[in-house]
């Protein structure tokens, strides 16, 4: 049997919107790659895993012929209980994808035609759960710290962001209460290599205290100095696109409650700005709606429901 790697899904997904149309074409279509992508080509049972199944419910679930256990295509998925059909989400995922930018709850409501813009909003937070990856290598080896602050239009009040940027690579951010030794600490133990060579702009709370045995360069420079060649290029750089997308995508309307993930869907998109082609940023985001468990929108909008601001050891991932 020829198993499919994540690899051949990615290379394979459509690049342009005219090939997208014809991979996608029909339900079917899309629930066999649903399929590839979850189990290989091969769907097993969820209860016994057993892979002597067949299709009920239109094909949108497997029943077991070993314990009779019937295994909807989502369950278990962030698609979980969803009503619309994969062609739809699928519409969605490309969509988003393929807009450099990523779009508001408002554009896609527009582009999907969604009746609500509760649905859209909640479509648009379970498409940017599927930006997170929890198995991201840290930093290293030149890793620049630093910290934002974003938000506050119409307001004095803004958020923090502590940042994370390998020197011309990756980012990582993380909507924090504080800049304390502590808080800085756990953003740097769960973001970059220990052994990671670590340039800060000089803040005192970035010491042996927060960085271990971290080798820390901490370079305090003027304005001028800046302009001439930036220490801190890569963040500075970061948080001015940050800032930008979300005054321009956003309008500036991210709730402190959603900020971080905003930034997990930045950190994504920005982090694969040269990822070539759309499809590999599109079938990756399909390949975590498989492996990431249920969003519920209770659990999107309930407002008892823990900020997921950086404070109390979570780890920020993108
Ligand atoms: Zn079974």
């Amino acid at each position: 049997m020829t198993q499919h790697t994540q690899d051949d899904l990615w290379r394979d997904f459509p690049k342009t919107a005219t090939e997208f149309e014809a991979r996608f074409a029909t339900e079917a279509d899309c629930r066999a790659y649903w399929i590839e992508a979850r189990w290989g080509g091969k769907p097993a049972c969820a209860r016994c895993h057993s892979t002597r199944v067949w299709t009920i419910r239109e094909g949108t679930t497997f029943e077991c012929a070993d314990c009779g256990h019937q295994t909807s295509l989502t369950s278990g998925t962030l698609l979980e209980k969803t009503r619309k059909p994969f062609k739809v989400w699928f519409r969605a995922v490309f969509e988003i994808s393929t807009r450099r930018t990523g779009i508001s709850a408002k554009d896609l409501q527009r582009i999907m035609g969604f009746g609500s813009y509760k649905t859209a909003w909640s479509w648009l937070h379970k498409l940017r759960a599927a930006m997170v990856r929890s198995d991201s290598e840290p930093l290293g080896p030149f890793v620049e710290m630093d910290e934002a602050l974003v938000g506050g239009q119409g307001g004095p009040h803004k958020e923090l962001v502590l940042v994370a940027a390998e020197a011309g690579g990756r980012v990582r951010l993380a909507h924090a209460d504080t800049n304390d030794e502590a808080t800085l600490e756990r953003f740097a133990d769960g973001q970059v290599a220990a052994d990671a060579h670590v340039v800060t702009d000089g803040l005192a709370s970035y010491n042996e205290e927060s960085l271990g045995e971290r080798p820390h360069e901490a370079i305090v420079q003027s304005k001028a100095q800046r302009r001439e060649k930036d220490a801190l290029q890569t963040c500075h750089w970061a948080i001015s696109l940050l800032k930008r997308w979300l005054l321009g995508t956003h309008a500036g309307a991210v709730s402190p409650k959603h900020l971080q993930a905003y930034l997990d869907e930045f950190a994504f998109r920005h982090n694969r700005r040269k990822t070539k082609g759309v499809g590999r940023i599109a079938a990756r985001v399909i390949e975590q709606l498989v492996v990431r468990a249920p969003l519920t929108i209770r659990t999107l909008i309930d407002d008892t429901r823990p900020c997921r601001r950086f404070a109390s050891g979570q780890r920020a991932v993108a």
